[in-house]
This record gives C-alpha cells, structure tokens and sequence, in this order.
C-alpha cells in the first residue's frame, strides 16, 4: 500500500487546508530494498544521516540504508528527554535530511533535531505499536514533564512489513489498542465540539474511523485464529498519525483514555510501579473510560454545575512534586470557556455518542483475548486507586473530554 497523502490536504468544508508535510507514506514487504527510489520520488537528496539505536540496527532482516553518516545510539536508557535529544547534535554532522529506523523515542530525536535544523527526515518505523509516526507531534520530557509538542512530520515514511512482521506480539497488540482507543478520543472531541463549539472536522473524523475499522477487522481475522494482517494493521497506524498531522493536534486521536499513558509515564505519587508501553497503557485507559461513560449514560440527564478551578490544595495531594506544572496546565481551564449547561442540553446526542462506544466489557474482553493489558494491576497500578483515577488523569492536560466535564455536572450520585 502506498499513500498519497496529497488527498486528504487542500481546502475542506471545515473551513480549514490540513496541510501535509508528509508527501507519501509506503507500507509493503521488502520497502527498504527500493528506499533510494522513493526518497527520491520525493525530491528528498542530500547529505544524509541515518539514525538507529543499538536494537534496531541489528535487527533480523535489516537492510542498512545507504547513509553519509550512520548513527548507532545505546537503546539501553534510551528516551525522550530534551537534553538527551539535543546531545546528538554534534554527532549529525551538518544533514541535509535524517532518516530515523527505530520506534517512537527514536522518532522523537530525528524529528526534535529536523526541526531545530530546518531540515526534513524520513521515518522507517520498526515496529507498528503506535500510531506517532506519521504525526507531527514529538512527546519529550521538558524539565520533568511530558509535552506533546507539534513539531515537522516525517516527509516520507517508509514502512518494511518484512520488518514490523518480526516485532513480537505484544507491541502489534499495543498498536492494536492505540487505535481502538479511537472510540474515546473521538466520542470526547465530538461532545466538546457540540457543547464548546471547539473546531471538528468530519474529514479527519473520518480518516480516523477508517483506521479504527481496518484494525477492527485485522482483530477479529487475529481471533479467528487466522495469520496477522500486518499490512490493514501498519495503515491504520498510518492513518491515525495523519489525522493529527491534518489538525495540527493529537485532537482526533488522544482523549481521556490517553491520558492514563501520560500518567504512567509521569509518575505522580502512588503512581511510581506503574508501568506499560504506551499502547498497552491506552488499552486499559479505553476500558476504564469506557466503563465511566457508560455509567454516565445510565444515570440520567445530569444537572450544571458551577465552574470552578482545581484546588490547589488537592493538586498538592495528588501530584506531590509535579504540582506546579499541573496548576500552570489548569490555568486558563478549558472547563470555564463555555456554559456547563450547554452539556446538559445536549446531553440526549452525548448519550448516543456514547452508545456507540463498545462497552468496557468488550474493550477488555478484546484485548484480554490477544493476551494484552486490560486491567489497572496489568500496568502496575492498585486497583483501589480506580475511583480517582480519571480525575487525576484529567488534570493533567486542559483538553476537553467527558471526564474532565464531570467536574461542572451534578449526577445527584
Ligand atoms: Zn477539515
Ligand atoms: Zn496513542
């Protein structure tokens, strides 16, 4: 499959272009043996770096790019931390394009350093457990916290099955719950479009279900017993990284569930054993909001409730040395720019967006069946924290999802 993804840029009802900086994306067997001739197909010459990790370099299959310079760095220890990245710099030496060959910390470090230099990179992913590699967002720890910044996307990415077939299981099966998640991260941004009015595109919404469909039915050929259909599955990383491209955001694709990664990966008090990649960690924030919204639903139309800021006092509690960046992330609170009762009126078209989410019993029946997390304790997390989880999560980013509107709704519980 290659794509084109000139179609999905230029002028949309949306009132919005969706520019693209990704010209092509090919996802077959054998693509790093025709490498020269798409990089050139795209008009991307010029001194190249060629940037692997230790692991990647030696994989089964590999076939080496040809480069001006190659870089091996030490997977071990290896991730997404500002002076990390920015360390490489030297090492680069003067490229006119780097292309990365690894997963998404590796992803990070071309595309942070691409992007300080002004200069292209291409993305030969290894693995196809999530869906950042054809976004523009890099995810780097700046001063202790996870930003997700938009930065250039990959110009070109290059996708070898031959390559992303050999990845063990449960890394496709992280990348399969990083699209399921869909279901929350779309159901959170058509409630806030409705009642905040924020941008909603219905083709980026699109893109974004088709991904999600693709992978529905590469799941359920897995649980028919049937070989993995890793071409279906790598398109709908593809597709999902697209969308974030298209909005300039992660919008279409990271909702509440997502947020339950961050918090892994920040580690606030109680939260120190959690563990999990990314994908496998969205897979049980999908079940855990899927089960809330569902309860939501069944209680009844909610009543407004005045808004009003974290407490301070609670944030302290909660997030212990990570406080002041979580109260500088509240400070303009999303939660405030419109009438909570505007939920409420419209509450009937939330109740059916939320019928169309799949219940928290089939997200973890699904994920449980291909051997996957689904449960808190699968990530390192203690159960009894389960109540307050969502409202932790939700601090941590000033998004707009049903989770955090629960804060301005009164369900008479
Ligand atoms: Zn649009
Ligand atoms: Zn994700």
């Amino acid at each position: 499959m290659i794509i084109d993804c000139s179609k999905y840029s230029g002028k949309c009802s949306c009132g919005h272009e969706h520019p693209l900086e990704t010209r092509m994306v090919v996802v077959e067997y054998g693509a790093l043996h025709r490498f020269d001739e798409y990089m050139s197909q795209c008009g991307l010459t010029g001194r190249r770096t060629v940037l692997y990790d230790t692991n990647t370099y030696n994989l089964p299959g590999m076939v080496h790019i040809p480069a001006d310079r190659e870089i091996v760095l030490e997977a071990n220890g290896l991730h997404s931390e500002k002076s990390l990245i920015e360390s490489i710099v030297p090492q680069l030496d003067n490229p006119q394009v780097i292309v990365t060959v690894g997963s998404g910390t590796l992803m990070d470090f071309a595309r942070y350093n691409a992007n300080s230099l002004g200069i292209p990179f291409v993305a030969v992913p290894t693995l196809a457990s999530s869906d950042g590699f054809t976004a523009n967002i890099c995810s780097v720890v700046i001063d202790g916290h996870k930003r997700s910044i938009p930065m250039h996307a990959p110009a070109l990415v290059v996708t070898d099955l031959n390559i992303i077939s050999g990845a063990p299981m449960f890394l496709t099966v992280s990348g399969i719950a990083d699209i399921l998640s869909k279901h929350i991260s779309l159901a959170d941004w058509l409630i806030a479009h409705l009642v905040s009015g924020e941008h909603y595109c219905e083709r980026v919404a699109i893109l974004a279900r088709e991904a999600m469909e693709l992978m529905n039915r590469s799941v359920a050929g897995l649980l028919r017993g049937e070989e993995p259909d890793f071409e279906s599955m790598a398109t709908a990383q593809m597709y999902s990284g697209l969308t974030m491209q298209m909005m300039g955001s992660s919008r279409a694709a990271s909702g509440a569930e997502h947020l339950i990664a961050h918090l892994v990966e920040m580690k606030p008090p109680r939260f120190e054993s959690a563990h999990g990649i990314h994908g496998e960690c969205v897979g049980v924030g999908s079940v855990l909001a899927a089960e809330e919204y569902h309860r939501l639903a069944s209680l009844g139309r909610p009543r407004a409730r005045a808004f009003e800021p974290l407490d301070e006092g609670w944030v302290r509690e909660k997030f212990g040395p990570l406080a002041d960046g979580i109260l500088a992330e509240n400070a303009h609170d999303v939660l405030s720019t419109f009438d909570p009762q505007r939920i409420v009126d419209v509450w009937d078209e939330i109740v059916y967006i939320i019928s169309q989410i799949p219940s928290a019993e089939e997200l973890a029946g699904t994920f449980r069946d291909l051997e996957g997390k689904y449960r808190l304790s699968d990530i390192g997390i203690d159960e009894s924290l389960k109540p307050e989880i969502l409202d932790i999560s939700s601090a941590i980013r000033n998004r707009l999802t049903l989770a955090r509107m629960r804060r301005v709704l009164d369900f008479g519980e």
